[in-house]
């Protein structure tokens, strides 16, 4: 093993939260995760803080502020949703891994199994219990979604729980002891009544609303008609790739399984 990088202390990122908000260096339209020397106003010794890895051979580090607390100029608390697109993408992703390791730290102060206090392992992401010394690690929920394709034709489903009103892919937790192909074919039919065939890894995304891996697939419809689980689901219909409807955000997985669909339909 190599010695670790020495790099200057001055030019670290810090993602610090209040609550859910993330404090953000604001200017017209963008948004930017500050630096050590942004944070002079902060005393950043008292906050306790974890390490994330590494951006541009700079440290990161989550940490958190109690409300109450006078920001400096230019600064604001911004929901993490709200700076999906406004910053640089590997800045958003940074923001997402620090959101659910102070998720984690909030919901693992104590031990699961005998209701003791927990310590963190040095500078591993580990809870161990000061008792039964039982260990406690992030939580990452597994989902999977995916692109159901039908003779040039995409099924996009209208969610009753988006906020939004757009038309996106099937998306649903895998639940214990199930694979993820099991987990497409599972969510497909309880959605929209269909089978599916040829399932096919696609690609995945950390998806930090609050801890999702998000798994995406592609599949071929094979055979029923489409009946709409109604508990979930507004709409459900086939769309053309050149007539498609409102769409989800260009960052997400679900966006770029569909343009992955039109960019190879587009003749149609
Ligand atoms: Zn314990």
């Amino acid at each position: 093993m190599s010695a670790p990088e020495i790099t200057a202390v001055e030019q670290d990122y810090w993602l610090i939260f209040n609550k859910d908000k993330l404090l953000t260096l604001v200017s017209h339209d963008t948004a930017a995760i500050p630096r050590t020397t942004d944070l002079a106003a902060i005393s950043l010794e008292s906050l306790k803080k974890y390490h994330l890895g590494k951006l541009d051979d700079c440290n990161c580090y989550a940490a958190e502020i109690t409300a109450g607390l006078v920001l400096p100029e230019n600064f604001k608390l911004i929901g993490l949703w709200h700076l999906f697109g406004r910053m640089e993408e590997r800045f958003f992703w940074m923001a997402g891994r620090a959101s659910q390791i102070i998720n984690w730290d909030h919901t693992h102060q104590y031990c699961g199994r005998c209701g003791n206090l927990t310590n963190e392992k040095s500078e591993e992401h580990v809870k161990e219990c000061q008792n039964c010394g039982m260990t406690f690690y992030p939580r990452i929920s597994p989902v999977v979604i995916v692109s159901v394709i039908k003779e040039g034709e995409i099924l996009l489903v209208l969610s009753k729980h988006f906020k939004l009103p757009f038309y996106t892919v099937i998306s649903g937790f895998v639940e214990s002891g199930e694979t993820l192909e099991e987990c497409v074919r599972r969510e497909v039919k309880e959605e929209v009544g269909l089978d599916v065939k040829n399932i096919t890894y696609f690609g995945s995304q950390p998806w930090p609303f609050p801890h999702s891996l998000m798994i995406g697939f592609t599949a071929e419809y094979d055979r029923g008609e489409i009946l709409v689980d109604e508990e979930e689901i507004e709409d459900a219909r086939w769309f053309s790739a050149g007539n498609m409807p409102n769409l989800p955000g260009s960052i997400s997985i679900a966006r770029q399984l569909i343009d992955y669909f039109v960019e190879n339909n587009q003749a149609r």
